[in-house]
């Protein structure tokens, strides 16, 4: 399970205000992909629906159950960010298992997960390591995999590979792909790469200054872009 509903959700900070009423409907399993200018609210809608940032009003309603006052940890959400956030100290062991320790999951079942999600990313010959001494890509595959463990109703990525050299990228693209597959996972994925938004997307949401534009399947958005500014970041051009 892992359905989204995001009702009406606005956010100002101060006087400004980010997000402007958005309004969407993610199915269990669905892989949505935001698209979007530098600071069009993009990462503030992904911070609103892990409950990193309350919203100013609106609701947030996974799998039926109004969330807005629930807090990030008991939301089944897990978040992946540019940045890894990874603890430099920790081995990948220990950065993948850490948050399920925290909430006094067994070690045999820590174990089993880590298992599990160190297979799937490639990451066993690394498990004692720290993050220094692993490659950008293996980093953020490490971040992926802390995610995986947690087993999260939904993922959400925020620009995952933005700071990953162009091979890399498609790599780790191709891997989320996959994981997203064998997973059967909700997905919500934030990108400013057209290339990344078409291939991965089940569904398309394209924000602009704190609204959506359109929302759509990539070939939809592609082919009937409903103004300039969606067929300028997606459509073919006209
Ligand atoms: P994006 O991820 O699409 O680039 P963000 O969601 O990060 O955009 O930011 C949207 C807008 O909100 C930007 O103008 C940004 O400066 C502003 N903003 C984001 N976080 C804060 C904050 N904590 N305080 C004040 N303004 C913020
Ligand atoms: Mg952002």
């Amino acid at each position: 399970m892992g359905s989204l509903n995001i009702e009406n959700v606005k956010k100002a900070f101060g006087p400004v205000e980010v997000l402007k009423g958005i309004n969407l409907e993610v199915t269990d399993g669905e892989f949505v992909v935001f698209v979007g200018p530098s600071g069009c609210g993009k990462s503030t809608l992904l911070r609103v629906i892990a409950g990193l940032e309350d919203s100013t009003s609106g609701r947030v309603v996974i799998d039926g159950q109004d969330v807005s006052a629930t807090p990030p940890a008991k939301r089944g959400i897990a978040m992946v960010f540019q940045t890894y956030a990874l603890y430099p100290h920790l081995t990948v062991k220990n950065n993948m298992g850490l948050g399920l320790k925290q909430a006094n999951t067994p070690a045999a079942e820590i174990d089993r997960r880590i298992g599990i999600a160190s297979s799937m990313l490639s990451l066993e010959p690394y498990l004692e390591r720290r993050p220094a001494e692993l490659s950008g890509g293996q980093r953020q595959r490490v971040a992926i995999g802390r995610a995986v463990v947690r087993e999260p109703k939904l993922f959400l990525f925020d620009e995952p590979l933005s700071n990953l050299d162009a091979a890399l990228r498609v790599n780790t693209r191709l891997e989320i792909a996959q994981l997203h597959r064998r997973l059967k996972a909700t997905m919500i994925y934030v990108t400013h790469d057209q290339v990344e938004a078409m291939t991965l997307a089940d569904k398309i949401v394209v924000l602009n200054a704190g609204r959506i534009e359109q929302i759509g399947g990539p070939m939809e958005l592609y082919n009937s872009p409903a103004n300039e500014f969606v067929a300028g970041f997606i459509g073919s051009p006209k």
